[in-house]
C-alpha cells in the first residue's frame, strides 16, 4: 500500500484506550499533462525554488539557527508566499541535519574519551585507532521537492467526474496560476475512503510535489485517529534488530534478511563508488574544478530496495497472528550500538539502513495502536537470557550464543530478543549512567542467579567444564 509516514512528530506516548492523531500520506500520484506545456510553468518554477531553498538550507546549517519564520534574506523572482514556503522547508531540513550531527558529535566525544581512558591505563589493543571527527557537508538538494501549503498550492475537489481533484498552483508570473487535474488510481481511492462509512477522508491542505526524471508526483495526506489497543500487562515480545536478520522476535520468529542477492548488489555498488572516489581524488590533485559526484543511481535504488524489504519485514512481524494482543519491546538503537552491531558491514549500510528498522517499528506501532517500547539495548547480545552472565566470549561467532557459565545455547539474535523483552520497565537498568554501570548490574543479577542455584564463586571456565547438566535450565 502506498501509505507512509509523512512526518514523525514527537508525542507523548499514548495510554490505553486514548485516541491520538496519526498523519498518513498517499504517495505516487502522477500529475497528468492534459495538454502539452501545461506543466511548463511548474518546470520553470522548480529550479528557482530549489536554488532558494538550498540557499536557506546552507544559511541554517552554517551561520544561523533554523527559523521557520525568518524574514526573507535573498533576492528571488518567486513571490513572497513561495519565498516563505522555501524558508519553512529549509528550516525543517536544517533542523534534522543539525540534530543528527549533534548526536554523531556526542558519540565521537564519548568514543574519544573512552579511547583516551584506555590509553592512559595501557589497555589499548594494538590495532586501536584514535577516533577522528569528520566535518559534515551541508545537505545538497538534488531533485525538486516542494512542501507546499495552501498559500501557493490549492487542492480542490473536482466537480465533474473526469478528475478527482484540481490543483491550483501559483507560478513565477504574478497573478498567473495554473490548474492541474489530479486523477487517482483505484488503490489511491481505496486508501482515501473510510472503510466503515464509505466517505472520503478529509485531506490536509498542504501537499508535496516531487519531480523525478522530469515527471511530477503528488503526495496527499490526511489525519487519522488511532486508539491505543494494547491492554495493560499484555505479554511482551522482544524484537532484536540486525542486518543478517532484520527482525528477530522472542517468540522465535525471523523476518527479512540482507540476503545473498542484496549483498552482491551492495558489494558491486561499493566497488563502483570506490572507483569514483579514486577518480575524484585524482582530478582534485590536478586542480580540476568540477568534480564528479560519488553517489550513484544504482546505490540509491539499492537503498530504496533495502528500505522496502525492511518495511515488509516489520509489517509481517506486526501482522503475525501469534503477535495479536501483545506489546513489543525493541532496541533504542544509538549510533554507538549500530556501529557495534554492524561491525562486519560497512559504514554506508549501517548508517542508512539499520536505523530505518526501529523507525519502522515505531511507525507500525503508532498507526496500529499497538504499544511498542524502546528499551536499553546495551549488552543485550552478550547477556545470557538464562543466568545473566555477560561476556563477549558468550558469542563465539555472529550467529551463535553460547553461555560460558550455564551452557545455554541459542541463535544469538533470539537470545538478544528475549533479553530485550524483559527490559520494559526495568528501572534499575534505566538508572545506569553508562555501559560499565549496565554491565555491573547484569553481573550482579548473575550472582543472584548463582546463589539461587546454590553455586559458590566458581569461575566461568571451571563451570563450563562441568556445566553440561546446567544446560537443562535453559527451558524458556
Ligand atoms: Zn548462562
Amino acid at each position: 500500500m502506498n501509505e507512509k509516514r509523512k512526518q514523525r512528530k514527537k508525542k507523548k506516548r499514548p495510554t490505553a484506550g486514548e485516541p491520538y492523531p496519526v498523519t498518513r500520506a498517499v504517495t505516487h500520484i502522477r500529475l497528468v499533462e492534459v495538454n502539452p506545456g501545461k506543466l511548463a510553468a511548474l518546470d520553470a518554477l522548480a529550479p528557482v525554488y530549489l536554488a532558494l531553498c538550498q540557499a536557506y538550507v546552507t544559511l541554517f546549517c552554517t551561520t544561523e539557527s533554523p527559523n521557520k519564520l525568518r524574514d526573507p534574506l535573498y533576492q528571488t523572482p518567486l513571490s513572497e508566499r513561495w519565498h516563505r514556503v522555501a524558508i519553512m522547508q529549509a528550516a525543517g531540513i536544517a533542523r534534522s541535519w543539525r540534530s543528527n550531527r549533534t548526536t554523531a558529535y556526542q558519540q565521537y566525544q564519548d568514543d574519544l574519551e573512552r579511547h583516551q581512558k584506555h590509553q592512559a591505563h595501557g589497555q589499548l589493543s594494538a590495532h586501536a585507532k584514535e577516533p577522528q571527527w569528520r566535518a559534515w557537508n551541508v545537505p545538497t538538494l538534488r531533485e525538486p521537492c516542494i512542501q507546499a501549503n495552501v498559500n501557493v498550492v490549492k487542492l480542490e475537489e473536482s466537480r465533474d467526474s473526469t478528475y478527482d481533484y484540481w490543483l491550483t498552483i501559483s507560478t513565477l508570473e504574478k497573478g498567473q496560476s495554473i490548474q492541474v487535474p489530479v486523477k487517482l488510481a483505484v488503490y489511491h481511492k481505496a486508501a482515501l475512503t473510510d472503510p466503515k462509512t464509505h466517505q472520503g477522508k478529509k485531506l490536509n491542505s498542504s501537499v508535496q510535489l516531487n519531480q523525478r526524471d522530469g515527471v511530477w508526483w503528488l503526495t496527499l495526506s490526511y489525519d487519522e485517529e488511532v486508539t491505543q489497543e494494547t491492554v495493560a500487562g499484555a505479554p511482551v515480545v522482544g524484537i532484536d534488530v540486525g542486518i543478517a536478520n532484520f527482525v528477530t522476535t522472542s517468540t522465535g520468529k525471523q523476518y527479512g534478511s540482507f540476503h545473498k542477492n542484496l549483498r552482491a548488489r551492495h558489494k558491486r555498488d561499493r566497488a563502483k563508488r570506490r572507483r569514483k572516489a579514486k577518480l575524484r581524488a585524482c582530478l582534485q590533485k590536478k586542480g580540476v574544478k568540477y568534480l564528479p559526484s560519488t553517489s550513484s543511481r544504482t546505490g540509491q535504488r539499492l537503498m530504496r530496495h533495502v528500505k522496502h524489504e525492511i518495511n515488509h519485514a516489520v509489517h509481517q512481524c506486526f501482522a503475525e497472528p501469534e503477535h495479536q494482543g501483545v506489546q513489543f519491546a525493541y532496541e533504542a538503537l544509538s549510533v554507538a550500538s549500530m556501529r557495534f552491531k554492524a561491525r562486519a558491514q560497512n559504514a554506508y549500510l549501517r548508517a542508512s539502513n539499520l536505523g530505518h528498522i526501529p523507525q519502522q517499528i515505531a511507525w507500525n506501532s503508532q498507526k496500529r495502536g499497538v504499544k511498542a517500547t524502546p528499551v536499553i539495548s546495551a549488552y543485550s547480545s552478550q547477556e545470557c537470557s538464562v543466568c545473566h552472565y555477560t561476556d563477549h566470549k558468550n558469542r563465539p561467532d555472529q550467529r551463535t550464543f553460547r553461555c560460558q557459565v550455564c551452557g545455554f545455547e541459542a541463535h544469538a539474535d533470539y537470545n538478544a530478543s528475549v533479553n530485550l523483552s524483559r527490559r520494559v520497565g526495568d528501572r534499575q537498568l534505566r538508572a545506569c549512567r553508562d555501559r560499565s554501570a549496565i554491565k555491573a548490574v547484569l553481573m550482579q543479577r548473575h550472582e543472584t542467579w548463582k546463589q539461587q542455584q546454590g553455586m559458590g564463586n566458581t569461575s566461568p571456565v571451571k563451570r563450563r567444564k562441568r556445566g553440561e547438566s546446567s544446560a537443562a535450565v535453559s527451558s524458556i
